[in-house]
């Protein structure tokens, strides 16, 4: 694989200004969508020249629509009858809830194409699938288990793909998916565009794209801290026995008019969530134990308003994407840091603002301070409840103390693997051009858009370029209007094909790869 390169204008164009048709055009102005988020401004037009493409991001940045827009327009502008159980695109996914969200992405987006979609995913019965994979289609959105499944009885056959999409692939490996993809890919035919996003490319997964893509694009948006700088943040320290009472007087409030609730696990979640209904009719629970149908009605009813307070394991969680979330709230505090910015990222979701609130005991003191240093900063504490935990607070300055961590005047750890980044972003120069351009004009700059929120550096391992390097975001920029940074990996004069680069509005149309 040789990692290609990107125009040298990176632009931040209107969705007006980029060369979509108008059905796109119109379902993107019927959804209020007008400025593409950096992911999109950055896939869209390679994608549409045929460009293979590796986007580093995760959810709540926009990747659906960067890839399901330019599938859609490319599909259109080749017609082909829909065949039946041999899709021409194919979109793998790592649970039901996103690959229902992905559909409904192609939908709304396609809406006036005469284009047909179908998902299939586990959990559910498959004969609903078989058959509206054997009335043709287009799109397949599926989960790599059960696509296998319906593969090995042939009722779907790759044989007529010519686009492939991974999402979430850093999420595939951690839920063991990894042999399922490797036998799926294994049947895609050799010419074909493929993209690749994951949130994080360790290891396997730089590996795994690395077999997949072919001179192609890559974008990188700037994960986790970016999406914590727009949520504001507050821990309560609190002893373990009151969270629900604590919890209970946090509902009182209006303002908490859409909630949604982390717990450790499923029991946790179904015992909270019955012991609120008394008190709060507008509650239900999600997790991995539920059938298919279940979750899907409580989402729903969630996304619809008729539920106020949702509460969810993580996994659960993966790929919720509800509009309006007012609160997420950390009842038990996530086992991993980066569980902590996914959680709170279901907020502040598209450029919208959102608060977080952190329960923590006594004995949640380790993974308070390892959020802290993925995050970059320190969580303001909140005392202002009638369920203040001097003794929980107590513990945790007396471990601070133990674990010898100096502070600033500030609170501020001087020391730890973030601490060395958190300086601060400067506006103005290229990045403020950039920001600016975001609304139309254009940056000067080539190599990133955007900057990493305060706190700054990533952790090892997410900022990974696919050859293996660490990829550093420049630190001296500010970021986009839409909260979310991006870096293009820098255009110049690769002996890769450069003279393949992207034009803008190029007529040569899109160029499907030999492998
Ligand atoms: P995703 O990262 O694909 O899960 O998308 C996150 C959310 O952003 C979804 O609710 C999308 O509908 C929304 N969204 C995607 N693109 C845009 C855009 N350009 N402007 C406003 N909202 C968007």
């Amino acid at each position: 694989m040789t990692a290609s390169k990107t125009s040298s204008n990176t632009e931040f164009p209107l969705f007006s200004d980029l060369p979509l048709i108008e059905p796109i055009q119109s379902a993107l102005r019927s959804k209020g969508y007008t400025i593409p988020t950096p992911i999109q401004a950055g896939a869209i037009p390679p994608l549409l020249e045929g460009r293979d493409f590796l986007g580093c991001a995760q959810t709540g940045t926009g990747k659906t629509a960067a890839f399901a827009i330019p599938i859609l327009q490319l599909l259109h502008q080749s017609p082909a009858k829909a065949v039946s159980g041999a899709p021409r695109a194919l979109v793998l996914c790592p649970t039901r809830e996103l690959a229902v969200q992905i559909l409904e992405s192609f939908t709304n987006y396609g809406k006036s194409l005469r284009l047909r979609f179908a998902a299939v995913f586990g959990g559910v019965g498959q004969s609903p699938q078989v058959t509206s994979l054997t009335r043709g289609l287009h799109v397949l959105v599926a989960t790599p288990g059960r696509l296998q499944d319906l593969m090995d009885q042939g009722h779907c056959s790759l044989s007529r793909l010519e686009f492939f999409v991974l999402d979430e692939a850093d999420r595939m490996l951690d839920m063991g998916f990894m042999p399922a993809i490797k036998r799926i890919v294994a049947k895609l035919p050799k010419q074909r565009q493929s993209i690749f996003l994951s949130a994080t490319m360790p290891p396997p997964i730089e590996e795994l794209a690395g077999s997949l893509l072919h001179d192609h694009v890559t974008v990188m948006i700037t994960p986790p801290a970016t999406t914590a700088q727009k949520v504001a943040q507050r821990v309560m320290f609190v002893d373990k026995d009151n969270k629900r009472k604590l919890l209970e007087s946090l509902l009182e409030s209006n303002a908490f008019s859409k909630v949604l609730v982390f717990v450790r696990t499923k029991y946790g979640a179904d015992r909270l969530a019955k012991s609120l209904k008394s008190s709060t009719m507008m509650i239900d629970a999600i997790h991995g134990d539920k059938s298919q149908g279940a979750r899907q009605r409580v989402l729903n009813g969630f996304k619809d308003g008729e539920l106020r307070v949702l509460v969810a394991t993580d996994v659960a969680a993966r790929g919720i994407d509800v509009e309006g979330i007012t609160h997420v709230i950390n009842y038990d505090m996530p086992m991993e840091p980066d569980g902590y910015v996914h959680r709170i990222g279901r907020t502040a979701r598209a450029g919208a603002t959102g608060e977080s609130i952190s329960m923590c005991d006594a004995e949640e003191f380790q993974q308070l301070r390892q959020i802290e240093r993925e995050i970059g900063k320190r969580v303001p504490v909140d005392r202002n409840h009638p369920y203040h935990s001097a003794d929980a607070e107590d513990e945790v300055i007396k471990r601070d103390a133990s674990s010898g961590r100096k502070k600033t005047s500030r609170g501020r750890p001087t020391s730890g693997p973030r601490a060395a980044a958190s300086g601060g972003t400067k506006s103005g120069g290229a990045a403020g051009r950039a920001r600016k351009g975001f609304k139309g004009s254009k940056p000067s700059t080539t190599s990133s858009f955007g900057a990493p929120a305060a706190g700054g550096e990533a952790a090892p391992g997410r900022r990974r370029s696919i050859s293996g390097k660490v990829k550093k975001i420049n630190n001296s920029t500010s970021k986009p209007q839409y909260g979310y940074s991006a870096e293009r990996k820098p255009d110049g004069n690769s002996s890769s094909g450069s003279s393949r680069g992207p034009s803008r509005g190029s007529s040569s149309g899109p160029k499907r790869k030999k492998r």
